[in-house]
């Protein structure tokens, strides 16, 4: 069996104004003890699991075979210390490494780090562009420029790093139909091998959410696009990116071919992954857990020699059952009846038949995939099928 590793690095240089994650800027000479404390929980992760009753059975023969850093902003650590957590990974698990991605922001890629990552075994980059408007840029609190975006691309695949991915987001404030078709023209000029689009959230965890649900004026609230423009940027990136020769295997993710995300198409599969580090999530193929979010507290944890696990959850069979159905409808392959009906001895085509005759489904046999023109409204199909 296949295993993902996930390291989440928490720290970023400054907020931006539309991020709901569980990130902080804090001083730098936090890292170090930060990507210590990382490897002390992948070495000690058996006794530590053992003493936190995270039953650790179904993956103790796995190969690890992706091993993913993301934040936050990764690409802030020394590299000696991402080099030392991938060397914790090697030492303790038995290792195949495929896809070794690690999340970086353009304004802090440098030659020397570059050839550092390629050397430790990074392999796969994927970079926060998430606009080619300087002036979206720095609306939403960016530290970078479009011109970062070309440099750090340029001394990528100059230290023979030729996997990366883009990240877009639509629906930043001052985004025209103009400038984002102009962002997804420049994205698919620089020829990455994958993109992820997103699309702006709205929700009280950010400073821009809480801005627009009380439709302040700050963090230029006013100039973010309604949803109808939204959706459309969405349809446009879906054919602009497919004339370009990308695969849309998931509702936000385009890939040439052979280059979808290994490690990602985990998460939706269901298949196992263990997270390291603060607020990282972990699945075990029966038990989901995750780590406390602060990463002072992890730290302290980690020292004390105690695994600070949160949410220790066994799966049920109707969770998984869920869990199949949401995480499958995002690839764009769909779901298959044949399959999942027989493996939770339920009957679920009466779920999808109000679905279907709305258009939101697509029915092909006992296939089951969203309606290819009703992507961008992916939501209403989730929060009908969990009603
Ligand atoms: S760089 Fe990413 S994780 Fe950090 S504040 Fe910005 S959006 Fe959030």
């Amino acid at each position: 069996m296949n295993l993902g590793v996930y390291i989440q690095v928490p720290f970023c240089q400054t907020k931006c104004t539309y991020c709901n994650f569980h990130t902080g800027v804090v001083a730098a000479d936090r890292y170090a003890p930060y990507a210590f404390a990382v490897q002390a929980e992948i070495a000690n992760h058996r006794d530590l699991y053992a003493s936190s009753g995270i039953p650790e059975s179904q993956i103790q023969n796995a190969v690890v075979d992706t091993v993913y850093f993301g934040g936050g902003t990764p690409s802030l650590l020394d590299p000696g210390h991402l080099r030392g957590i991938l060397d914790a990974i090697r030492r303790t698990f038995t290792c195949e490494f495929a896809e070794v991605t690690l999340e970086a922001d353009p304004e802090t890629v440098t030659a020397g780090k570059a050839a550092a990552w390629a050397d430790a075994g990074i392999n796969r980059v994927s970079f926060g562009v998430q606009s080619f408007s300087d002036l979206e840029l720095k609306s939403s609190g960016r530290m970078h420029r479009r011109e970062d975006v070309y440099r750090a691309a340029s001394i990528l695949r100059a230290a023979g790093l030729h996997n990366l991915s883009f990240d877009l987001i639509i629906g930043l404030p001052h985004q025209t139909a103009a400038t984002w078709r102009n962002s997804l023209d420049e994205l698919v000029a620089l020829t990455p091998e994958h993109v992820s689009i997103y699309m702006l959230e709205v929700d009280e965890g950010s400073r821009l959410g809480r801005e627009l649900l009380s439709l302040g004026t700050k963090y230029s609230a006013p100039a973010v696009p309604t949803d109808d423009q939204m959706a459309d940027s969405y349809d446009l990136a879906c054919s602009l990116l497919s004339v370009a020769g990308f695969n849309h295997y998931e509702i936000s993710n385009w890939a040439k071919p052979g280059r979808a995300s290994r490690h990602n198409l985990k998460y939706w599969r269901r298949e196992p992954y263990l997270g390291f580090g603060a607020g990282a999530h972990s699945f075990s193929g029966s038990t989901r857990w995750a780590n406390v979010h602060d990463s002072a507290q992890y730290v302290a944890a980690l020292e004390s020699g105690y695994l600070p696990a949160e949410q220790i959850e066994a799966v049920s069979v109707k969770q998984a059952q869920e869990e199949e159905i949401f995480l499958g409808l995002r690839q764009l392959n769909g779901i298959n009846l044949d399959q999942i009906e027989p493996a939770y001895a339920a009957s679920l085509s009466e779920k999808f038949v109000t679905l279907q005759s709305a258009g939101l489904i697509e029915r092909e046999g006992n296939i089951v995939r969203l309606a290819p023109k009703k992507l961008s409204i992916s939501n209403e199909v989730f929060v009908e099928l969990l009603s």
